[in-house]
């Protein structure tokens, strides 16, 4: 029996919860379409470096990046977690930033927007840093979960505050493989 049994096709249980079926294989791609499309336009000739936050954004990045049809740099980032013993506070480390930011036009590629506190985390590390432009692009967003303001320039979907998993988002480890994006069946 592997890790996940499908009910039905449309009921996934992963570990302990159950999840249905949300977001389709068929609607994530073309919406894909719509946003690369509308990158295409926005960003001729400004050659912009896409920096996608992993590891959740890693199946949407792959296929934004390959609809865009100007020319388009990228590059990976992480944020490491770690407890400092003597704030007793949570510190993320932005790592993996290899490039020089300075005056280029940014797109930092999320998989969700919850509270936004990792999105305004990574972007008060980029303003010293000083590029040209920054915009976000993520794939989900939940406006009812929003604690920190930011503003997001290309949104693929708004969802309701509810747990997802599925097209590289996981659920403790497992589920990122998924073709379609579940939501957590509320009992
Ligand atoms: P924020 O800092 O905006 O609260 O959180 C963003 C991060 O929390 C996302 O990059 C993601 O890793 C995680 N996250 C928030 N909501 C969900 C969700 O519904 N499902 C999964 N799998 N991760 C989530
Ligand atoms: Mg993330």
């Amino acid at each position: 029996m592997p890790y996940w049994t499908a009910f039905i096709f449309l009921i996934m249980q992963i570990h302990d919860q159950q999840f249905e079926i949300f977001i389709t294989e068929k609607q994530i791609q073309q919406r894909i379409l719509e946003l690369a499309r509308q990158i295409n336009h926005d960003y001729e000739d400004k050659k912009p470096l896409f920096l996608a936050i992993l590891n959740g954004s890693f199946m949407f990045t792959a296929d934004v990046f390959r609809e865009l049809t100007i020319d388009a740099e990228i590059s990976f980032l992480k944020l490491k977690s770690y407890r400092n013993l003597e704030s007793s506070g949570k510190i993320r480390e932005l790592i993996g930033l290899e490039h020089n930011i300075f005056n280029r036009n940014i797109i930092i590629i999320e998989d969700i927007v919850d509270t936004g506190r990792t999105l305004h985390h990574i972007l008060s590390e980029f303003q010293e840093l000083e590029p040209k432009s920054v915009e976000i692009l993520t794939l989900l967003y939940k406006p009812l979960a929003n604690k920190v303001p930011v503003s997001l320039r290309y949104v693929g979907f708004e969802i309701p505050n509810d747990f997802i998993v599925g097209y590289g988002l996981d659920y403790d480890g497992s589920g990122r493989n998924l073709k379609d994006i579940y939501k957590i069946v509320n009992s």
